[in-house]
């Protein structure tokens, strides 16, 4: 529709999940109205990001190093771990100070329909990291909508054979939301009164 490198802009930011065409095209023109410096600055970041930052070794939250911040500090509780969808649900979570376990982040849910199965995600991680019996709590804290529920339902199938407590934050949470958008008061409600799915 445009000519060349504009059009190219469009389509890289098309591509971006949650912009359609409509928002590529307002976001190019924005770009392209906007002051050099600006954009250097974003252009930079974006290269800085990819070179600097990278996923934790041991649970896969964004770090700058191989493991992140909640993975490297000793007085976390070893024996739980919280199992996330993505890092932006870690932050959320950190904000109620309710949870001193760490983490496991799956990078995304189970959704048969884009094709997203248990492999796709870092469930066989989290099997290896269950494995020396050090962990003795699972808390399911996908998000509280279709895929969430379905991920949780098969961990939960998956790890109470293994002999592990398996809860889940209790109700209260906003239905089909993202855990993100929950305020801190309630999710830490949520967290501190999880309902358990193993006996
Ligand atoms: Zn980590």
């Amino acid at each position: 529709m445009y000519e060349g490198v504009v059009q190219d802009l469009i389509d890289e930011l098309g591509r971006l999940p949650g912009i359609g065409p409509k928002s590529a095209q307002r976001i190019a023109f924005y770009i392209l109205a906007s002051d050099p410096d600006d954009i250097e600055r974003l252009a930079q970041v974006l290269l800085t990001i990819k070179e600097k930052v990278r996923f934790c070794d041991i649970c896969g939250n964004v770090s700058e190093q191989e493991q992140c911040r909640v993975c490297r500090d000793p007085r976390r509780d070893l024996t739980v771990i919280c199992v996330v969808e993505e890092s932006k649900d870690v932050v959320a979570i950190e904000r109620t100070r309710e949870f001193k376990g760490r983490y496991h982040v799956l990078g995304g849910a189970i959704n048969p329909i884009e094709g997203i199965g248990p492999n796709e995600l870092r469930i066989p991680q989290l099997l290896r990291r269950l494995a020396d019996g050090a962990v003795t709590e699972v808390i399911l804290a996908t998000d509280p909508n279709l895929e969430g529920e379905a991920t949780a339902a098969y961990l939960a199938r998956l790890l109470t054979p293994m002999g592990l407590i398996v809860s889940r934050p209790a109700s209260g949470l906003p239905v089909g939301g993202d855990l993100e958008y929950a305020d801190e008061v309630t999710l830490g409600r949520a967290f501190s009164g999880r309902r358990r799915l193993s006996d």
